[in-house]
């Protein structure tokens, strides 16, 4: 294998995260633990009509029962002991695995703590010093480049994934303040009247690639990162993360000190409810076609408006997110016809 970074013939390293696990993990966990491998979580993906129920090797037997309302099945193990989401295992060789982990390194030592675990009440922004600002660059560079190697949901410019490669791969992390890279930090807190007293809060966060570019833009849990091919670009919202008045301040360009954003929790609450909203409508929209199809095949006519709106009306009655899952999803529209027609 060709090792996307050195570009050397070597053995590649297998199963590693082109998403930093540290900063993803608590998102994906079961009760937002910090444990690896432990992860059981939704994506709904607005291009898919199915919810992926995924999780990894050791979430319990007993929520996964609780949750499926039946045993996981093999294929579920095996693609569990795989823990394949935001990782690899044919991009990247052992000897550049441990560059990456240096990068990873220097941002946990010096920069993550000034976030994660301090205490953000009112304040809207932070100014990493010029040591911080460079590591944080990098770093978040490195999320950009590896997700573009390896994820084809977003796809950086041949001339910055060059610049990105040579800069990474002697994790030089000067001279990168001509990329406009904006960066923000969801404050993640428990509510004071959360009546689940463990780390379950965090879970609510989302790991997200968006697709296209200017912005490419990544949400890693509670950093959303944005990076931009230029100056030439439209203002995006993007879930209400971005503000019209403010966005031009946090694109960093040319500055030696890196501004972070700070949004408030509550804040952070409404964002997320914009993004699922978003998301369940494109998914609702993706089941209507489902519906359409299924129904044709089976009553060889085209369903009514009413009969479209009828199906969407008793799907989105259930709270069992479940029947959503690729292997109930067919039965249930089946059941749905024995009932209604
Ligand atoms: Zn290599």
């Amino acid at each position: 294998m060709k090792c996307k970074l050195c570009l050397l013939e070597k053995k590649p390293k297998s199963n590693t995260h082109y998403l930093s696990d540290f900063i993803i993990k608590t998102a994906l966990n079961e009760d937002g633990v910090n444990t690896r491998s432990k992860g059981i979580y939704w994506g709904i993906d607005s291009r898919k009509i199915v919810v992926d129920f995924k999780f990894q090797q050791e979430a319990s037997p007993k929520k996964l029962e609780d949750l499926l309302q039946r045993k996981t099945t093999q294929i579920e193990n095996k693609n569990a002991e795989n823990n394949i989401d935001f990782t690899v295992s044919d991009a990247f060789c052992k000897e550049c695995e441990d560059i990456f982990s240096k990068i990873e390194t220097e941002f946990v030592n010096n920069v993550i703590a000034k976030f994660r675990n301090s205490n953000l009440q009112n304040l809207v922004e932070k100014v990493l010093t010029e040591k911080d600002s460079r590591i944080t660059r990098l770093f978040f560079l490195l999320q950009f480049w590896r997700t573009s190697e390896c994820d084809s949901t977003l796809k950086l410019s041949p001339p910055l994934k060059e610049k990105l490669r040579k800069k990474i791969l002697v994790a030089n992390n000067t001279e990168l303040e001509d990329i406009p890279l904006s960066i923000t930090y969801l404050e993640t807190v428990r509510d004071l009247d959360d009546p689940n007293l463990g780390n379950n809060y965090k879970t609510l966060n989302v790991v997200s690639i968006k697709e296209g570019s200017n912005p490419y833009a990544i949400i890693m849990n509670d950093f959303v990162i944005q990076l931009y091919d230029d100056l030439q670009f439209p203002f995006l919202d993007f879930y209400g993360i971005n503000d019209l008045t403010n966005y031009k301040d946090y694109i960093n360009y040319n500055q030696i000190l890196l501004k972070v954003r700070i949004i408030s929790n509550n804040r952070r609450k409404a964002i997320l409810r914009t993004y699922f909203s978003v998301a369940a409508k494109s998914f609702i929209g993706n089941h209507a076609w489902f519906f359409l199809e299924t129904f044709t095949q089976q009553f060889k006519k085209l369903p009514s408006n009413y009969q479209i709106q009828h199906y969407l009306t008793e799907m989105s009655k259930d709270k069992n997110i479940m029947k959503f899952s690729k292997g109930n999803l067919s039965s249930n529209i089946l059941k749905y016809f024995k009932t209604f027609y």
